[in-house]
């Protein structure tokens, strides 16, 4: 991560803190759940900005004989920390505004309609400044995403507290509270299914099969199994496989290779190894539980 992205993201945590104090003081004032579950859903945000710029700092650290891929993965680590943090402060909400649902308190609509329209102009201003980053990290783009859902939720409170104010009726707080807490958890579940599967050593999203049949229309090559395709961070993916080829002398085997590892990387894998055999060999290759 550049200076650049450090500095806009030390701005975007300077602003939501503002705001999460400024709310967590008007909910108690207005007696408003909405405007504390806003306040969460930015607590929320604001961790996954820490833990993005503390992460993206841990991952420069370089490879060691003992951590030989580095610290990349850290950044998919902070991310599903964060997923499971920002969920259960969402199931925090759902208990509070349940509970104000079974007994009404008066809410002032006007303080709150004032504080939510503040952060959603804050959170708005926020999306403009992350949105250039969120298109090659993770945790970036995670923390754009929580941006703009943000500013979405800071209208509905915006929105509830208007009613609140013209009809008086103080249910609609804690309802504004729970749809806030349902776009928690649906973030939050997006964050989790996302960064577990790069944990799973799940295939980044290129088309295995179709890799193996491009390797396969290379003159001069038999076969190719033992493949394993995965994701180390958002931004390096990994591809290893036996490449079986035609007996051939080594500096023929080599071109070869080299001409296999191109096809593949024009698919969109960044690091190729491939072990070159010779047909027959691949029958001691058997483990049963790979490609
Ligand atoms: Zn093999």
């Amino acid at each position: 991560m550049g200076l650049k992205s450090r500095r806009v993201l030390a701005a975007v945590i300077a602003l939501n803190g503002a705001i999460i104090v400024a709310e967590v003081a008007f909910s108690k004032i207005s007696g408003s759940v909405a405007l504390l579950s806003d306040a969460l859903h930015n607590t929320g945000d604001m961790s996954a900005l820490l833990l993005a710029m503390a992460a993206a700092t841990v991952a420069e650290r370089r490879a060691s004989w003992k951590k030989t891929f580095g610290y990349r993965r850290a950044e998919v680590i902070a991310a599903e920390l964060n997923s499971l943090l920002i969920m259960g402060l969402a199931f925090y909400i759902v208990y509070e505004s349940v509970d104000r649902l079974i007994h009404p308190s008066q809410v002032n609509g006007t303080i709150v309609m004032a504080v939510a329209a503040i952060a959603f102009a804050a959170n708005l201003l926020s999306a403009t400044l992350l949105r250039r980053g969120a298109k090659e990290n993770i945790n970036q783009r995670g923390a754009y995403l929580h941006m703009l859902a943000d500013a979405g939720t800071s209208f509905a409170v915006l929105f509830g507290g208007f009613f609140t104010r013209i009809f008086g009726l103080y249910e609609i707080d804690p309802l504004v509270g729970l749809f806030v807490s349902a776009v928690i958890f649906y973030g939050g579940y997006g964050l989790l299914k996302d960064s577990l599967h790069i944990l799973m050593e799940g295939a980044p999203e290129v088309d295995v099969e179709r890799i193996r049949r491009k390797v396969l229309q290379v003159k001069g090559v038999w076969d190719i199994h033992t493949i394993r395709c995965w994701k180390v961070s958002d931004e390096d993916t990994y591809f290893t496989g036996h490449l079986v080829v035609d007996p051939c002398p080594l500096e023929e085997a080599a071109a070869l290779r080299r001409e296999v590892e191109r096809v593949i990387k024009a698919e969109g894998i960044n690091n190729v190894t491939l072990q070159v055999e010779i047909p027959g060999e691949e029958l001691s290759c058997g483990e049963g539980n790979v490609l």
